[in-house]
């Protein structure tokens, strides 16, 4: 059994916080053991908690067709949510349900050691920027380690308002181009690329820019 396969067990038998007691089926995530582009979205909604798969309803029906805008399909990249359980009603998750899932999500990280991550939306961006807003930050790369994070809007935002379709699928053709981008010359070191992760600087005001070959 892979690492994945034990920490999806491990999410499907979660009851570490009340989100437990409302859901269908927890949503451990899903694509390849290797992807090297790791999307991290909010949380569950109905269908996928009807389900037990990300982004199943019209937002993934977007997220999919804006993967293929770059050439990519789910089994290319490896997708998963914040909180593995639908917050009723589709509720922001809480401060606490994050912090008790996030153990889950910091594995399956270690475990796929992807070159990007992509959140999508305020709460995924939270995770590493909480001071910053994602309308101010997305498509723009920022190095932590070994790990480029490239934010986003969420694809569930286009479904709310029609005029950020055209926008989101800009960013996503610039994930593209970040993607075929040629790799930084090979002395350039993290500690000069900027912090590692989980060492966030919530304080800066502007991330920094990066170019990286990841396929
Ligand atoms: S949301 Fe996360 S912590 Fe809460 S019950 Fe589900 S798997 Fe466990």
């Amino acid at each position: 059994m892979s690492d994945l396969d034990s920490l999806a067990q491990a999410i499907n038998g979660c009851v570490d916080c009340g989100l437990a007691r409302s859901r269908t089926h927890a949503v451990p995530g899903e694509g390849s053991p290797q992807a090297q582009l790791m999307f991290i979205g909010e949380g569950p909604g109905f269908n996928e908690d009807q389900q037990g798969r990300p982004f199943i309803g019209p937002a993934g029906q977007f997220l999919d067709e804006l993967l293929a805008s770059i050439s990519l399909a789910r089994s290319d990249v490896f997708i998963t949510n914040m909180v593995k359980c639908r917050p009723p009603n589709n509720r922001d998750p809480f401060p606490g349900e994050m912090e008790a899932c996030s153990k889950y999500l910091d594995a399956q990280i270690e475990a796929i050691k992807p070159k990007v991550i992509v959140p999508l939306g305020r709460h995924a961006l939270a995770k590493w920027f909480p001071n910053e807003s994602i309308g101010k930050v997305r498509a723009k790369a920022r190095r932590f380690g070994d790990i480029t994070l490239f934010p986003l809007y969420h694809p569930a935002a286009a479904l709310h308002n029609g005029a950020l379709r055209s926008t989101i699928l800009d960013d996503f053709a610039k994930l593209g181009d970040l993607l075929r981008a040629p790799a930084p010359p090979p002395e350039t070191t993290p500690a000069e690329a900027g912090p590692v992760q989980g060492q966030a600087h919530p304080g800066e005001s502007e991330p920094q820019s990066e170019q990286l070959s990841m396929f």
